[in-house]
Order: C-alpha cells, then sequence, then structure tokens
C-alpha cells in the first residue's frame, strides 16, 4: 500500500520537478535578451561576459563548442536566432547565450555601433550570416533556485505519501479492521456453539454482504444442528428398542439352549433303550434260521433311523451346552496314536459298507498332546464321518499326522483326506457355521443337520486349536486341525454374550 502511493507521489512530482527546469530556462532567455538589447546599443567587445565571433561557420569559434554548434544550426535554420543553455559542465553552473549576427551586423558589432535586435523578420533571415555574440555568465544562484525548488518539491511529496499512509491506516485500522473484528467475534461465538450469534455489520459495502452471507451459512447451519439433534434422538431411541429387544432375543435364545439341552437329554434316555432292544431284536433274528428276512431288513430300518436320530440328538445337545456356555473341558496328556486307533476301529464298519480304504498315515513316534482327548476326537470323528459320508464308493480316505508349529509353538496338524465331490470356493468358510451345507440336496442323499462343522469350531477354539479345510472342487477335500502340544486355557464365554457384546 505504502509503496504504491509512494510510486503515485513519485509520478505526480516528475512533472513540476521537470517544470521547474524549463521555466528557469525561459526566464533566463528572456534575461539574456534584455541584456543583449541593452549591449547592442554600445556594443563593447572588451566586456569579459560578451563574447564577439565573427565569421559564418563553426570553425569561426574554434575552441568553443557551444558557440561552434550554435553558428552551425544558425547557418542551417536561418529562422532560429538565438540560443541559450543551461551548462552544468565546468565547475560552477553557467547561463551561455549566443545570438546570430546578420548582414553588416557583424562588421557593426567590430566598430562598436548600435545594432537593432527587434524580432528578427523575414528579410533578415535572408541575409547571409556574419558571426554570433555571446553572454556567458555563473548560474549558480538559478541552479540553487532550481534545487530549492526540488527540494520544496521533496518534502511537499514526502508529506503527501506520510499523508496518504495515515489516512490509508486510519481508514484500514478503524474501518475494515473494525469490522472485520466484529465479523471474528461473531465467528468466535458460532465456533464456541452459540448459533443464535448473527452479523450487524452495516458498512454498505463488501464487508456487510460477506456478514450476511455469514449469516445465511450459520442459519443454515443451525438448521442441520437441529436436524441432526432430532435424528440422533430418534435413533438413540431405536437403539433402546434395538437393545430391549436384543435382551429379549438374548433370554429366548438362552431358554431355547436350556429347552434343548433338558429335552435332548430326555431324548436321548428312551431312544438309547429303543436301539439297544433294536440290536437284541436283531441278534435273535439272525440267530433264529427260519426267520423271515423281512424282519431283519424291519429291524435294521428301525437301528438305522435309531441311530441317525441319536446322532442328531447329540449335536443339538452339544451345540445346545456350548451356546450356553455349559461345555466342560477336561484336559490330560492324550496319545495320537491311541485316539488315532480309536477313531479307526469305530469308523472302519462304516467304511467297510462302502468299500471305502481308511488309511492312517503317522509317524511311529508321536509326542503326547495336552488337549481334552474326548473333545480332539468328537472333531476327527466328525471329519472323518464326513470323509466316508461323500466319499464315493471303493475310494480312499486317509488320516494324515503330522509335526507343525502351532502359532510359533510346537504342535500337530492332523488332516483327513477324501475323494469326494470337493468344497467349492465361496463355500469353505460358510460350511462352518450352523445348519449350512453345501447343497440342501446333501441332506437327502445323506442326511445330516449342518452342525457337525460348526462344533467342531467351536471345540477347536476352546481347545486353543485351528481347524479349516483345502479343497479344489471335485478332487475332494482336506479337512485339517492344528493343535499345539501344551494346552493354553482360553476364557470362555457363552456363544450368545459374545454375540450380545
Ligand atoms: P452335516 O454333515 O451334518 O450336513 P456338517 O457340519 O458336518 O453337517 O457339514 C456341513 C456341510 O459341509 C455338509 O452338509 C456338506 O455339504 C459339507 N461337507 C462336509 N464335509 C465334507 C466333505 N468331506 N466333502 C464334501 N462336503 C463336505
Amino acid at each position: 500500500m505504502g509503496a504504491t502511493a509512494a510510486l503515485a507521489i513519485v509520478g505526480a512530482m516528475s512533472i513540476p520537478w521537470i517544470q521547474i527546469r524549463e521555466s528557469m530556462v525561459a526566464q533566463q532567455l528572456q534575461s539574456m535578451r534584455d541584456m543583449s538589447a541593452v549591449w547592442a546599443k554600445k556594443p563593447d567587445t572588451s566586456m569579459e561576459r560578451f563574447r564577439f565571433v565573427k565569421g559564418s561557420n563553426g570553425q569561426a569559434a574554434a575552441g568553443d563548442a557551444f558557440l561552434s554548434s550554435a553558428l552551425d544550426e544558425f547557418a542551417a535554420t536561418p529562422a532560429n536566432f538565438d540560443r541559450y543553455e543551461l551548462q552544468q559542465t565546468g565547475e560552477e553552473p553557467t547561463s551561455r547565450y549566443v545570438r546570430a549576427l546578420r548582414g553588416d551586423q557583424a562588421d557593426r558589432v567590430a566598430a562598436g555601433e548600435t545594432i537593432s535586435l527587434d524580432a528578427p523578420d523575414a528579410a533578415w533571415q535572408k541575409l547571409p550570416l556574419t558571426g554570433v555574440f555571446s553572454i556567458e555568465r555563473s548560474a549558480v544562484g538559478v541552479a540553487r533556485l532550481i534545487w530549492q525548488d526540488r527540494i520544496y518539491i521533496l518534502i511537499g511529496g514526502a508529506l503527501a505519501w506520510i499523508g496518504i499512509i495515515f489516512a490509508m491506516r486510519l481508514l484500514v485500522v478503524r474501518g475494515y479492521l473494525r469490522a472485520v473484528r466484529r465479523l471474528r467475534d461473531v465467528a468466535n461465538r458460532v465456533r464456541g456453539g452459540d448459533l443464535s450469534s448473527r452479523s450487524q455489520l452495516r458498512t454498505g459495502d463488501e464487508l456487510e454482504q460477506l456478514g450476511n452471507s455469514f449469516n445465511s451459512m450459520v442459519a443454515t447451519l443451525d438448521g442441520s444442528q437441529k436436524q441432526l439433534q432430532s435424528m440422533n434422538e430418534s435413533l438413540d431411541f431405536k437403539l433402546v428398542q434395538l437393545s430391549e429387544a436384543n435382551v429379549g432375543l438374548f433370554e429366548s435364545n438362552r431358554l431355547k439352549s436350556e429347552f434343548l439341552a433338558n429335552v435332548s437329554h430326555e431324548l436321548r434316555t428312551p431312544l438309547n433303550s429303543v436301539i439297544g432292544f433294536a440290536e437284541l431284536l436283531a441278534e435273535l433274528a439272525r440267530k433264529d434260521v427260519g426267520a423271515d428276512p423281512k424282519r431283519i431288513r424291519y429291524i435294521e430300518h428301525i437301528l438305522k433311523s435309531g441311530r441317525g436320530l441319536l446322532e442328531m440328538i447329540n449335536e443339538l445337545l452339544d451345540m445346545a451346552k456350548i451356546e450356553a456356555g455349559r461345555m466342560e473341558l477336561s484336559v490330560s496328556n492324550a496319545s495320537i496314536i491311541d485316539m488315532l486307533e480309536g477313531i479307526s476301529a469305530i469308523m472302519r464298519p462304516q467304511a467297510d459298507l462302502k468299500k471305502i480304504a481308511l488309511e492312517i498315515h503317522r509317524a511311529d513316534e508321536l509326542p503326547t498332546v495336552e488337549t481334552d482327548p474326548g473333545k480332539l476326537q468328537q472333531i476327527l470323528y466328525n471329519f472323518v464321518s464326513n470323509a466316508i459320508k461323500f466319499s464315493p464308493e471303493g475310494s480312499r480316505v486317509i488320516v494324515r499326522t503330522e509335526v507343525w508349529a502351532v502359532d510359533g509353538a510346537p504342535g500337530l496338524r492332523i488332516s483327513v483326506v477324501d475323494s469326494g465331490p470337493g468344497i467349492p470356493l465361496d463355500m469353505q468358510q460358510t460350511i462352518f457355521e450352523k445348519f449350512r451345507q453345501v447343497d440342501a440336496s446333501h441332506t437327502k442323499s445323506h442326511g445330516g443337520t449342518g452342525l457337525g462343522l460348526a462344533i467342531c469350531r467351536e471345540l477347536s477354539a476352546m481347545l486353543g486349536a485351528k481347524l479349516g479345510v483345502e479343497s479344489n472342487s471335485k478332487k475332494g477335500s482336506s479337512f485339517w486341525v492344528e493343535i499345539p502340544l501344551e494346552f493354553r486355557a482360553k476364557k470362555l464365554t457363552p456363544l450368545m454374550t459374545d454375540r450380545a457384546g
């Protein structure tokens, strides 16, 4: 701002700065003319200040550049009859004046006779140039006057600059800054949460417009906040409703699990006795040589359905127990070799029915595992039972055991590999959820509840183990469980609490 004002003032000052010299020069020229008019009345060539040069070309004034250039000029342009210069070349400033002499004027001057210097007319201009006379005098006073005037201009300019700066500051500080500060105060109040605060600027310029825009922005903000507040309130209300519903759901689920646990227990007792008596009847019928073959077939139907029902009830009971957080662990040092042999013995009849070769691949020496052997066996039993269930007749099911690091700790990996239909990639996680099956038609062809793998997942989490499946659709599946050698107690929480929290 200051620089712009200074520039404007310098621009304005440059005119009088130049003009002062011009008018001084004009004044001096006039005074030289007056002096020469007086001198011409009685020309005295011996006067120091007045110099007379006879001749018509520049060489006549040898050694005096000013005179010689004036002679050249007068010869070339007869309308010019005199010339003035304020010279700065020597030690001090000098005023120099030169006047043309034409016709007999040079001789008359040389003779000391009066000559007329009236305004030279066209006839005079036509006369030949015969010489010049010049006046030279000190111009210290003139130069001083010029500089004096210029200093006044400078002082005036500086004062004007200071005045402008002061006025601008007054305008900015008193006018704009005060308005901006008021606007800032309003903005601070809004930031502090007072959305009723508004700008009251009435400056009638852009600042007032800015204040109005600010006001409408705050009004919009206020509206949005109120809307948000009411949305929040209704959200809070919905949240309360939801949590109430959740509590209800949790309670219903707990009741369901409790009911299932009780009912399953009550169901198992009579079912066990049905299966027991059916087995007895089957044995008697087989011993009876003349027995009707239909009798044996019917009894086997009863047995198959009874065992299926028992398996289903057992799974439901297990799941209900896990969900109610009532599944308990009994940890001991388990021999994996014994466990694998046990599974092989239990599952072989089922495998034989489908002519499936059940192979156990294991190292001769396997470390004991600190775990709940019953639960681990249940997981493996499920894997093997599914493998036999889904593998085609005459195929192989392999149970492989390898030493494996589980989360950096020593452990074992037991895999059950089959050559069944395999599991599509997008289902490989889903099948571990409750009641999920790859294809509902499986239920019809193979039976099952879809709970087996979900129970395995919960049990393996309780044992600190991991499980998963690798499967290539159509080429079979490999279900695996990785278990650390040392049991790491895990804080058990009922599943529902997990979900609710
Ligand atoms: P269920 O066998 O009672 O249906 P599971 O939880 O044990 O329940 O298995 C869930 C589903 O996973 C099965 O219905 C089946 O679709 C799929 N599945 C499990 N094991 C295999 C396997 N070895 N081969 C192919 N599919 C399998």
